[in-house]
């Protein structure tokens, strides 16, 4: 009744943002990532039987409220299809800073899927898992399976999952995980998904979403860098394009954000080729290739506000350890 399993946070070059149902977190459009070997979460799910409500420790610290509660969702669909009625003691910590837009949620709700249904004495299949998944945090869905990955929007829980499009040794392309702010963001992802469909633009983005998947894929086969590069640096651009103009406005850029996004524009004039990409926080993801990963790092920590770099390589999915 005890399992630890390890799961990678990812980045997404489609994102995923505002749901077409907020209870199943099913999103409007497929979304497209990659997950990173620099920033994992390892989770122990223990079912005690003399427990009479779940307990989750997130690095050392006992987590209640809503954080609690979406732990104890993934965990009563565990106890729903294995049987088992029991609760659980969840123990987690996570590599890299938690809610800071790198992804803790995703890295987060793989591993405790993994974990529990594997505590519970489930053998859940991939696509089973990533399901589970989703229903803690829509990105977790795409840390379940191997490297390139895409989250098939679905309409239904069984019918949203993700599956590997590529393995991680694929394509030689990393994030460099720029922070320039490791403190929690004041909006959640939560709270800024319910947003999304106040912004004037959002109807814009919902009617592209279908072409520039198949444009990231067609970049992604064809490993066609600067159009990759282009094309994921536009659609980070419109997600937070979206955020600032929502009722209310969500502003999660910080002065050092904006100076890491002008010199990628400089650095790109003189032939060095990096581009960005940002989920719902300050800190940026550097995309470059292999190749380029010492001397773009080296840049990056040399701007004033950069606090660190994370490097994240394409990486496995989620996995048992335990
Ligand atoms: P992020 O950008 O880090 O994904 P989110 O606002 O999307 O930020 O999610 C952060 C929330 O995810 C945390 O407040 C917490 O509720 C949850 N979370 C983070 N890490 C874990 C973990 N290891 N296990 C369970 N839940 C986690």
């Amino acid at each position: 009744m005890k399992a630890t399993a390890e799961a990678p946070a990812n980045i997404a070059f489609i994102k995923y943002w505002g749901n077409a149902d907020a209870n199943l977190r099913l999103p409007h459009h497929n979304t497209i990532s990659m997950n990173l070997s620099g920033a994992k979460t390892t989770t122990t799910v223990e079912f005690v039987s003399s427990l009479d409500a779940d307990e989750v420790f997130l690095g050392g610290s006992k987590v209640d409220g809503t954080g609690a509660e979406r732990v104890s969702k993934v965990l009563d669909h565990i106890r729903k299809i294995s049987g088992n009625k029991q609760r659980a003691r969840v123990t987690t910590h996570n590599s890299f800073p938690t809610a800071a837009g790198i992804a803790s949620s995703a890295s987060g709700f793989a591993a405790l899927a993994v974990a529990a249904a594997s505590a519970a004495g489930l053998s859940l299949t991939e696509q089973e898992l990533s399901t589970v998944a989703r229903l803690g945090s829509g990105s977790a869905t795409r840390s379940i399976p191997d490297g390139f990955v895409e989250w098939h929007a679905g309409s239904s829980h069984e019918t949203s999952f993700a599956e590997s499009l590529y393995a991680p040794e694929y394509w030689d392309i990393v994030d460099i995980i720029t922070v320039v702010d490791a403190d929690q963001k004041k909006v959640s992802s939560t709270l800024g998904h319910s947003l999304a469909d106040t912004s004037l633009l959002y109807p814009a983005r919902l009617a592209s979403m279908k072409e520039k998947v198949e444009s990231v894929k067609r970049a992604l086969a064809e490993k066609d860098f600067p159009r990759f590069g282009e094309l994921i640096e536009e659609e980070s651009l419109n997600l937070h394009a979206i955020m600032m103009t929502s009722r209310p406005s969500v502003l999660y850029w910080s002065p050092a954000t904006v100076r890491v996004l002008q010199a990628l524009r400089e650095w790109r004039q003189e032939g060095l080729l990096a581009y960005s990409t940002m989920d719902a926080g300050a800190n940026v993801h550097v995309i470059t290739r292999g190749e380029d990963e010492t001397a773009v790092t080296q840049r990056l920590q040399a701007l004033k506000g950069v606090e660190k770099t994370i490097l994240g390589k394409p990486a496995a999915g989620a996995h048992l350890v335990k």
